[in-house]
C-alpha cells in the first residue's frame, strides 16, 4: 500500500501483453502479416472481422482460406483478457466486468446504457499510482499499464454484448467511451493514444467512433495535457480538480504537489482553444471537506468566461474511507452558486454504486 501522498508515475515492467492488431497502425499490420508469408491485405480483411464486424472466432472468417484463419489469429487477435464474472444493477443496464489479462492481472469495466447512449467505461492501467485517498483504485498502488489493445478490447468485448442484445433494451450500439475506470490514462500516455486512433479510426482501420463521444480523464497531468493538446484530437477531456485552492487539492489530489490548480486549468483552456470543446471539471463533492459554499464562489471566479462544464459528483462510499457525501442541502448551494456565476454545471448520477461499479470504486479483486 503506497504512503500518504506518495506519487508512482512509472508502471513496474512486466512480461509484455501479446502483440494485437489493435496495437499497431494499419501498415504496421500488413508489415507483420507479409512477414509471416501471407498477403499483406489479409491484414485488413482481419481488421474489418475484428472492428467492423466484431467477430473473434477465426472459423466466421469465410473470405480467409481455412487453412490460414488460426495462423492469421494467432499473429493478430490472440486472446488478450478473459471474463471473470459480470455484476450488473440498474435492472440489467449497468454491468461491470471482470476481466483477467495474460499474466493474471485484474482490470474492471463497466458499461452503462442509458435512453440516448450506451457508455464504456474503461481502464487505461491495472490499479493507479496517484494515491488520491477518495479513491479505491488507488488504495493498492500501480499494477502495471494496460496496451492500446487492452484498452480497446474493453470496448470491442462491450460493443460485442451490446449488438448481441446482452443489455436490456435490445441490440445496441456503444456510442461513448469515457477513460475513467482504472488508472490514470495520461500516465500511460502511448498506450492511451494508440487506443484512441483505434478507437476514432474508421473501419476497417479502427472502431469508427466518433471522437467527441471519448472522453478523456486526467489527475492534471499538465506536460501530458500540454502534449495531448498539440496532437489535434478532438476528444473530450476531462480534469478531476475536486478543489479550487491548492492547500486542499494538495492532500485530495496529491499530484496537486507537482502542478498547481492555476497550471493545471491553464492546460485546460489551452485544451479547449486548440479544440473547441468544452472541458469537464469533474468535482466529488465529499461532506464538509469541499463543499463549502465559498469554495464553489472560489471555483465560479476561476471557471467563469472559460469553454467550461462542471460535474458534480456525490462522493461514493470506498472501503476504509471516513469521507461521505455532501448533504443535499449543501449539494444545492454549491450548485446554486456555480450557476450565480453562469458556469454550466450538472450532478452525475451514481450509477452502478451497489456493484462497487461507480467512479473511484473500482479495485478489480476476487471475491
Ligand atoms: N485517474 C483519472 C481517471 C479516473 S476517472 C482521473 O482521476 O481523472 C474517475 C473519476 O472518479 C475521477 O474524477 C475521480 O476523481 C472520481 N472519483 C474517484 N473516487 C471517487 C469517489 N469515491 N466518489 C466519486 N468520485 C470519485
Amino acid at each position: 500500500m503506497p504512503a500518504t501522498g506518495e506519487l508512482i508515475f512509472t508502471a513496474p515492467r512486466r512480461a509484455k501483453p501479446p502483440r494485437h492488431l489493435a496495437d499497431l497502425t494499419p501498415a504496421e499490420r500488413r508489415e507483420v502479416v507479409s512477414e509471416s508469408g501471407e498477403k499483406p491485405f489479409r491484414a485488413a480483411q482481419v481488421s474489418h472481422h475484428y472492428f467492423t464486424r466484431l467477430v473473434d472466432d477465426p472459423a466466421q472468417w469465410t473470405d480467409i482460406p481455412a487453412s490460414a484463419r488460426e495462423r492469421l489469429a494467432g499473429l493478430l487477435t490472440p486472446e488478450l483478457m478473459t471474463v471473470v464474472r459480470h455484476i450488473s444493477c440498474d435492472r440489467g443496464t449497468t454491468r461491470k466486468t471482470l476481466w483477467r489479462l495474460h499474466d493474471g492481472t485484474l482490470v474492471e469495466a463497466v458499461l452503462m446504457r442509458y435512453p440516448d447512449r450506451v457508455t464504456v467505461c474503461v481502464s487505461s492501467q491495472a490499479g493507479c499510482g496517484m494515491n488520491c485517498p477518495f479513491c479505491a483504485t488507488g488504495q493498492a498502488g500501480l499494477t502495471r499499464n494496460l496496451s492500446a489493445a487492452e484498452i480497446v478490447e474493453q470496448v470491442v468485448a462491450a460493443a460485442r454484448a451490446a449488438g448481441r442484445g446482452e443489455i436490456p433494451g435490445g441490440p445496441a450500439r456503444v456510442s461513448n467511451v469515457v477513460f475513467m475506470g482504472m488508472g490514470e490514462p495520461l500516465a500511460n500516455y502511448r498506450a492511451v493514444l494508440g487506443a484512441l486512433r483505434r478507437l476514432t479510426d474508421p473501419t476497417p482501420d479502427g472502431l469508427g467512433m466518433s471522437q467527441r463521444g471519448i472522453t478523456v480523464s486526467t489527475v492534471g497531468l499538465v506536460p501530458a495535457m500540454q502534449k495531448l493538446t498539440a496532437e489535434g484530437l478532438g476528444v473530450t477531456l476531462a480534469v478531476s480538480l475536486h478543489a479550487p485552492d491548492d492547500e486542499l487539492r494538495d492532500t485530495l489530489v496529491p499530484v496537486n504537489t507537482r502542478w498547481k490548480v492555476a497550471e493545471v486549468l491553464d492546460a485546460a483552456w489551452a485544451y479547449a482553444e486548440r479544440t473547441g470543446r468544452r472541458v469537464s471539471i469533474e468535482y466529488a463533492l465529499i461532506r464538509d471537506i469541499n463543499d463549502q459554499a465559498w469554495r464553489a464562489d472560489l471555483l465560479g471566479r476561476l471557471l467563469r468566461g472559460h469553454l467550461v462544464h462542471v460535474n458534480l459528483l456525490p462522493l461514493n462510499p470506498t472501503p476504509g474511507s471516513k469521507w461521505t457525501a455532501s448533504r443535499p442541502d449543501d449539494e444545492r448551494e454549491f450548485v446554486r452558486r456555480l450557476q450565480a456565476h453562469g458556469v454550466p454545471v450538472t450532478v452525475r448520477d451514481t450509477r452502478g454504486r451497489e456493484i462497487d461499479g461507480a467512479c473511484g470504486q473500482l479495485a478489480a479483486a476476487e471475491g
